[in-house]
C-alpha cells in the first residue's frame, strides 16, 4: 500500500500531541506548510525537443529562524512529499537547536538520464523560479538524494548572478573552493555514527562486534558503511536502486565504494562469493543493526514483523510508517529516529551557512568536534525522555523538538 507522506506526518504530529497534551491551536498550525511554491521548468534537451519538469520548494515553519533543507532530484517527488520532508526538517534543526526553520524542495525528474549540460540548465532555471523564497535570510537549500556539490555550485552562482554579487550562503554542501565546509560531505555518516556509539554505550554493548545491514548506498549509507567497516563491523548487506548485494562473511566496503564511485551499479559488481538480493529481502537479513539510508516508507506495516535487527538506525527521512513504529517497538526493536540520527547533515550545513556568513572557515577537528557536542546533547535528552516516559526514541524526540516549537510559537503569537 502506498502511504502519502505528509498523511504519515499528520499521524506522526497527532501522536505526540496526544502524548504530550499539546495545544490544539498549536496542533492544527503544525499540520500546515507556510508556502508551497510550484514551479515548472522548460528545458531546451540536448536533442532541441522542449522537456518540461515540474519543481517544489516549501517552507513548513520559520518561527525558529531562516527554513533548511535539501533539494531532491528524483521522478518520484511530489507536493505532498515535499511538504513531508520540510516538516521533518524543522523537527530536525528544533531537536538541535540550531536557529533554523524546515523547508525541502524537489524536482521532479530522473537526473541519470540527463547530460552534464541538461543538469545544469534544469538547476539555473528552477534556481531563478525559486528566487524570491531563498536567500541566507530567508531560506538555504542544501543537497538531498540525488544532488550534489556541482548542483550546489550552480545554485549558488545563479542566485549570486541575479543579485550582482557572491552570496555562499545561499546554499550549503557547496565545494570547499567556493565557500563550503570540510567535513559536510562525512557529515551525515559521521552523525549516524556518533548516535549509534552513544546508544551503544547505553546497552552496554560493543559497537564493533556488531554486524550491519544498509539500505542505500549514496552519501549517507556509503558514508556510515565506510565509517563501520573501518571502525571492524560486519557489514552483511548493502543495496543501491539495482538491488542489493549479500554476503554473511562480511563485504569488502572499500571496494564496493571504489566500484560505485566509477558509476557502476552494486548488481554488476562480480565477486562469486556475494549474492544479489532484492531491496525488499535486504530489509529482513538477521542483523544487528538495520540501516536504511535510501527513501521514505521503506519499513510499513506490511513488512515490519519481518524485521530481525536489534535497532534500526534511520539514515533516510521518513523510512519507518508510524504502523510499523508500533510494531517495532512492540518487538523491542530501538528505531533512532530520523530526525536524530541523521541530523549530522543540517548540524554541518549550519557550521558552513555560519562560516559563510562570518567569512571566517574551521578546520576539520573543529567541526567534527562540534557536531559530536550537538548530536551527543541531543541524544541524551533523547534519552533521559525516553527512560522517564517509557516510550519509543522517536516520541521523546518529537516531544523535545515540538515543545520547543509550541514555545517559539507561544512567545511570538499569531500575526495580525
Ligand atoms: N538533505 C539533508 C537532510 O535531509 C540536509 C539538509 C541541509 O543540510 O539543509 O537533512
Amino acid at each position: 500500500m502506498e502511504l502519502n507522506p505528509f498523511d504519515v506526518v499528520k499521524r506522526q504530529i497527532d501522536i505526540v500531541a496526544k502524548e504530550m497534551g499539546l495545544d490544539p491551536n498549536i496542533t492544527k498550525y503544525l499540520k500546515r506548510v507556510e508556502r508551497a511554491l510550484i514551479v515548472s521548468i522548460p528545458i531546451i534537451m540536448d536533442d532541441g525537443s522542449l522537456q518540461i519538469f515540474d519543481g517544489y520548494r516549501v517552507h513548513h515553519l520559520t518561527v525558529r529562524g531562516p527554513g533548511k533543507g535539501g533539494i531532491r532530484y528524483s521522478p518520484e517527488v511530489t507536493l505532498d512529499e515535499v511538504k513531508a520532508l520540510a516538516t521533518w526538517m524543522t523537527w530536525k534543526c528544533s531537536l538541535l537547536k540550531l536557529p533554523l526553520g524546515g523547508a525541502k524542495g524537489g524536482v521532479c525528474v530522473d537526473p541519470r538520464k540527463l547530460s552534464r549540460g541538461e543538469l545544469e540548465r534544469l538547476t539555473r532555471r528552477y534556481t531563478s523560479e525559486i528566487i524570491n523564497i531563498i536567500g541566507p535570510d530567508i531560506d538555504v537549500p542544501a543537497p538531498d538524494v540525488n544532488t550534489n556539490a556541482q548542483v550546489m555550485a550552480w545554485i549558488m552562482d545563479t542566485y549570486s548572478m541575479n543579485k550582482g554579487r557572491s552570496i555562499p550562503g545561499v546554499v550549503t554542501g557547496k565545494p570547499i573552493e567556493i565557500g563550503g565546509s570540510v567535513g559536510r560531505e562525512s557529515a551525515t555518516g559521521m552523525g549516524l555514527f556518533y548516535v549509534l556509539e552513544a546508544m551503544y554505550e547505553k546497552l552496554n554493548i560493543i559497537l564493533k562486534t556488531q554486524s550491519i545491514v544498509i539500505q542505500g548506498f549514496g552519501n549517507v549509507g556509503g558514508w556510515i558503511a565506510r565509517i563501520l567497516y573501518e571502525h571492524g563491523c560486519k557489514i552483511l548487506a548493502v543495496s543501491d536502486i539495482s538491488g542489493g548485494i549479500f554476503y554473511p562473511d562480511g563485504l569488502e566496503i572499500d571496494k564496493l565504494l571504489d566500484w560505485t564511485q566509477k558509476g557502476n551499479y552494486l548488481k554488476d559488481y562480480s565477486d562469486k562469493r556475494y549474492k544479489l538480493i532484492t531491496n525488499e529481502e535486504l530489509l529482513t537479513i538477521e542483523c544487528d543493526i538495520l540501516i536504511p539510508a535510501a527513501l521514505e516508507n521503506q519499513i510499513t506495516q506490511d513488512n515490519a514483523h519481518n524485521i530481525k535487527s536489534k535497532i534500526v538506525l534511520e539514515g533516510a527521512n521518513g523510512p519507518t510508517s508510524p504502523k510499523a513504529d508500533k510494531i517495532l517497538f512492540d518487538k523491542g526493536i530501538h528505531v533512532i529516529p530520523d530526525i536524530l540520527a541523521n541530523a549530522g547533515g543540517v548540524c554541518v550545513s549550519y557550521f558552513e551557512y555560519v562560516q559563510d556568513i562570518r567569512a571566517y572557515f574551521w578546520d576539520i577537528d573543529r567541526i567534527n568536534r562540534e557536531l559530536k557536542r550537538i548530536l551527543l546533547e541531543a541524544f541524551e535528552e533523547v534519552y533521559k525522555v525516553t527512560k522517564e516516559r517509557k516510550i519509543a526514541l522517536r516520541t521523546a524526540a518529537y516531544i523535545i523538538s515540538v515543545s520547543r516549537i509550541a514555545k517559539a510559537i507561544e512567545l511570538r503569537g499569531f500575526f495580525p
